[in-house]
């Protein structure tokens, strides 16, 4: 129970890598917030598992790429727990286009989310923190090695390796650790569909490991994050890919 005592809010928790990342903050003894856009009965579930394995957890409401609900999930934090110990900035989303068919809408959509809202939830957590704390951003293996069609969703992923290191650099003098994980190709409700065929077959033998990954391959990776054992671990960029 390494993270007993601990308060961490978790974006975009009602499935996926989030709900992952959630489970496993509860069970290593952290109070979550389980953060969700609409879908609330999923988010509802991911509470009732954690609860169900003992640990606490509640459910909230918010539109990340949205100031106002930033503003609003992180005063409801700050009522309901009065501080925070743990941020992870995990709401994401990927729209693959080729060039030729951009659109303003799917770039502001993904910088507004995977970019902007990572700001806005930092902003408001720091806020919460005492003198420590611990900042987790999901990146992906597209920051570094994109592939085709994913051009703009590559670039926010880019920026949030690039806001974390400086983040680290701002927020460690007072005690705030900040690091990002870049998960690979992982099997969520996102990338139903995505691995099929030929183009998941050459996703597989780039993966030294030789599957697709699952949420529960990162969440370890997070808990060690966010707990003290990472306590001299900062501006890092890590991949859980398989290789
Ligand atoms: P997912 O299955 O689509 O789950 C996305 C989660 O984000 C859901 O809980 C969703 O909530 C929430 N969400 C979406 N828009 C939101 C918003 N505007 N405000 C608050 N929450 C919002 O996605 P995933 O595959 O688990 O991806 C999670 C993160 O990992 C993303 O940052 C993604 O870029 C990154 N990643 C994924 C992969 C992969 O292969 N899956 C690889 C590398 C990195 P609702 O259900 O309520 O909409």
């Amino acid at each position: 129970m390494k993270l007993e005592g601990k308060i961490a809010v978790v974006t975009g928790a009602s499935k996926g890598i989030g709900a992952g990342i959630a489970k496993a903050l509860g069970a290593a003894g952290a109070t979550v917030v389980v953060n969700y856009a609409s879908s609330k009965a999923d988010a509802d579930a991911v509470v009732a598992q954690i609860q169900g394995q003992g640990g606490k957890a509640v459910a909230i409401q918010a539109d990340i790429s949205l100031s106002a609900d930033v503003v609003r999930l992180f005063d409801t934090v700050r009522a309901d727990f009065g501080a925070l110990d743990i941020l992870v900035n995990n709401a994401g989303v990927a729209v693959f286009q080729m060039i030729e068919d951009l659109t303003e809408d799917a770039f502001h959509q993904q910088f507004n989310l995977n970019v902007l809202g990572y700001l806005l939830a930092v902003r408001e957590a720091v806020k919460l923190f005492g003198p420590s704390g611990s900042i987790i951003n999901i990146s992906s293996i597209l920051s570094t090695d994109p592939y085709l069609a994913s051009s703009v969703y590559s670039a926010t992923k880019g920026a949030v390796d690039t806001l974390t290191f400086a983040l680290a650099r701002e927020l460690g003098p007072r005690g705030i650790r900040v690091n990002s994980i870049l998960p690979g190709h992982t099997n969520t409700p996102a990338t139903e569909g995505n691995f099929a065929g030929a183009f998941g077959e050459q996703l597989i033998a780039g993966t030294p490991l030789g599957r697709f990954g699952e949420p529960e391959d990162i969440a370890p990776l997070a808990v060690f994050l966010a707990s003290d054992d990472s306590h001299w671990v900062t501006g890092e960029s890590i991949r859980a890919s398989g290789g």
